[in-house]
């Protein structure tokens, strides 16, 4: 493995202005398309508008350029896509109490008292990243509990899953949830044992009930939230993202973004149901806005919740909870009425289904409208998780796009199995089954569920290992993808998947000159090499955003 020294880089590209004819040479390039054909180049010449030019081999004449960049070598990769993720969510859950690396019950009540005491303005304690099977815990945890850490205001923090909250005694105050609120459609409120007290965790829709009385935040709140996700997205090499559940202050503040000139990362936008995708877009899809920044292109609707929470909706009863078989959020009727709200306007539907019930059901409406809106309509399902193997096939069908997070498999394995059993694991995150199938994969984080490290994925999706390289020879190992096909689902397939390919996702002359200058080979990188591969630069449309360890690099990004 080659390192590359990479100061001297820095050096020589700091003179590079924005959208300038810009030849960057010297470098071991590689663009992918989405079958995993491999193309290697030596130097990638920019147009004024940010476009790539032309690529260059060793042997040919090189163009006299206005701005020349000297990558001595460094490795060139297509700028990296993701295709599920929460941009707001990201950018407040690095802005609040972040819960993701406890432990155990003590430790988190710990951080929240220590983060309480260092924010004694803030009138709600807000945040997320619990995960009581991580903590060992063997239950939900209580108010009681919370309370026990901060009882003086409300404190209000989501699972790490984002599919439930957590609420101390304040807060279930704050938001009137007591003994006689019942539980909303598609949502649970836990009760204490033998009573109908709230024990303090609100599942799926019943999450709204406390967050309705949280105070909103502000403008000026998203504003710093969404520099501060495009910071760490470039910084992980990120350049597109697929924005899953965009609401209108989120839409708002990327407008104020690409209107001021600080919108960095291209955001494929889908709206936070059809309200809002009607209330943003109107009528139809948004054009591409500030040189293919932004766009909304679709919807995303909830059809079920998640396999931690046990909200993934199962054909049958999870195996360690035998009464329980998850919930559908929206009947046949309403799922297939707001397909056609949206598939009617040209819109493009993302439904979230995780459970094998899920799938099936999401996989039978899209049949079933793909009989009225024809044409190339890239009905897309969000996660795919657990999967009937007698269904996998019907993923080739239709043009569906399977979205799937290749990191939720090395960190749920354990998770899936107590919820699954062994007799359901075939068809868990079968990446190479659904792939043979002919849908095409498009790979991302589900940040901040996961940290959005494409290269931790792409280390995932070959080896079906975690972090810890375990288990040992990778989990069902046969669903591992080539890394061809890893490197694919996260550039030119996640491109597709959001109607941009025709502008950025591949290094080829016509489009977006995005790019990622790394440390290493991903063609030749160990899964553990690839987890700790560096990013060094980071271009958009043929602008350096990110450098890595360069600070007036990252006050430039961050406004
Ligand atoms: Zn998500």
């Amino acid at each position: 493995m080659k390192f590359i020294r990479f100061a001297a880089l820095i050096l020589a590209a700091t003179a590079v202005p924005a959208h300038a004819d810009t030849l960057v040479d010297n470098v071991q390039g590689m663009s992918i398309d989405r079958e995993g054909k491999v193309t290697r180049f030596t130097g990638i010449w920019i147009d004024d508008d940010g476009r790539v030019k032309q690529l260059l081999d060793r042997k040919d004449k090189r163009p006299r350029a206005k701005y020349g960049v000297d990558a001595q070598g460094a490795v060139v990769i297509p700028g990296l896509v993701d295709s599920h993720l929460h941009m707001m969510e990201l950018g407040f859950g690095a802005l609040t109490l972040d819960l993701t690396q406890t432990r155990s019950l003590a430790e988190a009540q710990a951080a929240i008292r220590e983060y309480a005491a260092a924010h004694p303005d803030r009138k709600w304690i807000i945040g997320r990243g619990w995960n009581q099977e991580t903590w060992g815990l063997g239950r939900f945890p209580t108010a009681a509990d919370l309370d026990a850490a901060v009882s003086d205001r409300p404190v209000l923090l989501a699972r790490v899953d984002g599919h439930a909250q957590w609420a101390n005694s304040a807060a279930l105050a704050a938001a009137g949830i007591s003994a006689q609120t019942a539980d909303p459609a598609g949502g649970r409120i836990e009760r204490l044992a033998g009573s109908r007290a709230p024990a303090g965790v609100l599942v799926d829709n019943a999450m709204q009930l406390a967050e309705r009385a949280m105070p909103a935040p502000r403008p000026d709140d998203h504003d710093v939230a969404l520099a501060k996700a495009q910071q760490i997205l470039l910084s992980r090499g990120i350049t597109a993202a697929a924005d899953m559940g965009t609401t209108i202050e989120a839409w708002q503040s990327y407008r104020r973004a690409g209107d001021d000139g600080w919108l960095r990362v291209r955001i494929m936008a889908y709206a936070a149901g059809v309200p809002a995708m009607e209330l943003i877009a109107g009528p139809r899809p948004t054009p591409w806005l500030y040189a293919d920044k932004l766009r909304m292109a679709g919807v995303k609707l909830y059809l079920d919740g998640a396999l931690g929470s046990r909200g993934a909706w199962l054909k049958a009863p999870y195996a360690d909870d035998p009464r329980n078989t998850g919930l559908p959020l929206l009947t046949g009727a309403q799922l297939r009425n707001l397909m056609s709200r949206a598939a009617l306007d040209q819109f493009q539907v993302a439904v979230h289904a995780i459970g094998d019930a899920g799938n099936a059901e999401a996989l039978n409406a899209i049949e079933e409208l793909s009989e009225t809106y024809k044409g190339d309509r890239r009905w897309r399902i969000e996660h795919v998780q657990v999967v009937d193997p007698a269904d996998i096939a019907r993923f080739g069908r239709n043009g569906v796009i399977a979205s799937m997070q290749p990191v939720h498999q090395a960190s749920d394995r354990l998770m899936a199995e107590a919820r699954l059993g062994p007799a359901r694991l075939a068809g868990t995150y079968a990446w190479r089954s659904i792939d043979a199938a002919g849908a095409p994969l498009a790979f991302g984080s589900d940040a901040p569920v996961e940290a959005p490290d494409p290269f931790a994925g792409m280390a995932a999706a070959i080896s079906r290992t975690g972090p810890d390289g375990q288990p040992f020879g990778g989990w069902m190992p046969g669903e591992t993808v080539r890394r061809e096909a890893a490197l694919a689902s996260y550039t030119a397939q996640g491109a597709f998947a959001g109607f941009g390919e025709t502008r950025f996702g591949e290094l080829k002359p016509g489009l977006r000159a995005d790019f990622v200058i790394i440390d290493r080979d991903p063609m030749l990188a160990t899964p553990q090499d690839l987890r700790a591969a560096k990013v060094l630069q980071t271009w958009v449309g043929g602008e350096r955003v990110y450098v890595a360890g360069d600070q007036a690099g990252e006050r430039q990004e961050g406004r």
